[in-house]
């Protein structure tokens, strides 16, 4: 009998479970992720915001585990020794396989600015999103006693997909903040500061004005070609312009969502990497290690058509589960492997509940269609990892507004 380990039970994790569980083959599956929960990390900014519970976005992962063919553990991944063929977990328990599933994520990257690690805060799982939310409940109630305008204002660092998305969420539950804080909701003031010039770098200019337009009408106050030089408590000092004055801006709620880099555990483990990225071979594997597959925002793979790695998204991460599950069934029955391949179906940000745009396929879509698109999108991803009991337990059908 082979045995397979699985770490991580994110996008990736789970779509190569789901294949491994259906065979036949004569394996054991071990299943390991820190939480006893998968969690939707395309839905995290609506935990920071307040517009959506972890619960919402989230389930057992003994849901999807078939206990005849998987045993789930609920540890902390320390390292992994691919010479060895074991995975080391915190607790000093060590684990042997014959074929290795990397899928441990992504974490915030903060590009070595000063301060921004300590005294920003980020939103990279169910915890630190809903620490968020915590955070900002705590400064508007304490404005009631204070009446520093500070507490008022949240600055989201950073206008790329995840920043534009959370800033959204922001918005809409701005009447909310207003209500906890005892004052109007034109006083809540959002602040979204990016380095570029542009926001959302990966959709068309058109699609950037959609979300800057309603940013202008929602007064979200937009700072862009301001590159952030440090945070320091309460703080962000920043730079006007390419050759500008240092600036600052006060406010009690900072929140970090400048970009991505994937688990550090992949260089602490000795894999070659950039980023917390491991250039993959065509089927998915480590250039090293053939038994190792590594997948998700811990992986690059190279898109042909542009040269550069595709962006790392739950889109792709599901697809490569899925490969992955497949190509270690063909490689115990001697089958050769056929090179992965992804074609994406586009891409679609949700600025709050009713408002979106992105690509679907090569179509442009703003408004009330992205948004329903969005949801469909997330319902599919949730289909994809929990099946349809998660979709009608936790799947989003607001589709009427
Ligand atoms: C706010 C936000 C919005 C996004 N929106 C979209 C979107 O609209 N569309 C899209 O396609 N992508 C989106 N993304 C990107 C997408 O979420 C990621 O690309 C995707 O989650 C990657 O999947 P994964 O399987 O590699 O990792 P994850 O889904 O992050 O799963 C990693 C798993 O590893 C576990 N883990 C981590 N470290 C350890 C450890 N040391 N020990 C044990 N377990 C561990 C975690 O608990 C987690 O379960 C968004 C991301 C964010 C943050």
């Amino acid at each position: 009998m082979k045995e397979i380990v699985i770490l991580g039970a994110g996008y990736a994790g789970l779509s190569a479970l789901h294949v491994l569980q259906k065979s036949s083959a004569d394996i054991h599956i071990t299943l390991v992720d820190r939480n006893d929960y998968h969690y939707e990390s395309t839905a995290l900014h609506e935990v920071a915001a307040g517009t959506q519970s972890g619960e919402k976005i989230s389930y057992p992962i003994m849901d999807v585990v078939n206990p005849k063919k998987t045993t789930f553990l609920q540890k902390t991944v320390e390292k992994i020794n691919a010479d060895e063929q074991s995975v080391l977990l915190t607790d000093g328990q060590s684990l042997n396989y014959d074929y290795l599933i990397v899928g441990l994520g992504f974490q915030s990257e903060t590009f070595g600015i000063p301060g921004a690690d300590v005294n920003a805060l980020e939103m990279v799982d169910v915890k630190t999103a809903a620490k968020v939310y915590e955070h900002i409940e705590a400064q508007l109630k304490e404005y009631k006693t204070s009446k520093d305008e500070a507490s008022l204002r949240i600055v989201v660092c950073g206008a790329g997909f995840t920043g534009i998305e959370l800033v959204g969420s922001l918005v809409e539950n701005t009447k909310h903040f207003a209500e906890i804080a005892g004052v109007k909701p034109e006083q809540i003031e959002i602040y979204n500061v990016e380095a570029a010039d542009k926001i959302l770098p990966m959709f068309s200019d058109k699609l950037g004005q959609y979300a800057i337009n309603h940013f202008k009408k929602w007064g979200v106050k937009l700072m862009t070609g301001k590159m952030i030089k440090e945070v320091r408590p309460n703080e962000v000092v920043y730079q006007n312009g390419k050759d500008g004055d240092l600036e600052s801006l006060h406010a009690k709620t900072i929140i970090w969502t400048t970009g991505v880099s994937g688990n550090k555990i992949v260089g602490e483990s000795g894999f070659e990497e950039r980023r917390g990225r491991v250039m993959v071979k065509p089927n998915l594997t480590d250039p090293t290690y053939d038994n190792v597959y590594i997948l998700g925002d811990v992986a690059a793979v190279m898109d042909p058509a542009s040269n550069r790695p595709y962006p790392t998204t739950a889109q792709i991460a599901l697809k490569m589960g899925h490969y992955a599950g497949k190509d270690i069934l063909n490689q115990m029955s001697g089958k050769a492997s056929t090179p992965f391949s992804f074609k994406s179906l586009g891409s679609v940000a949700s600025i709050g509940n009713t408002h979106a745009l992105g690509l679907v396929g090569k179509a442009e879509m703003t408004a009330y269609p992205a948004s329903v698109m969005k949801k469909v999108i997330a319902d599919r991803s949730l289909l994809k990892t929990g099946g349809l009991k998660e979709v009608f337990a936790k799947g989003r059908f607001d589709f009427y507004h």
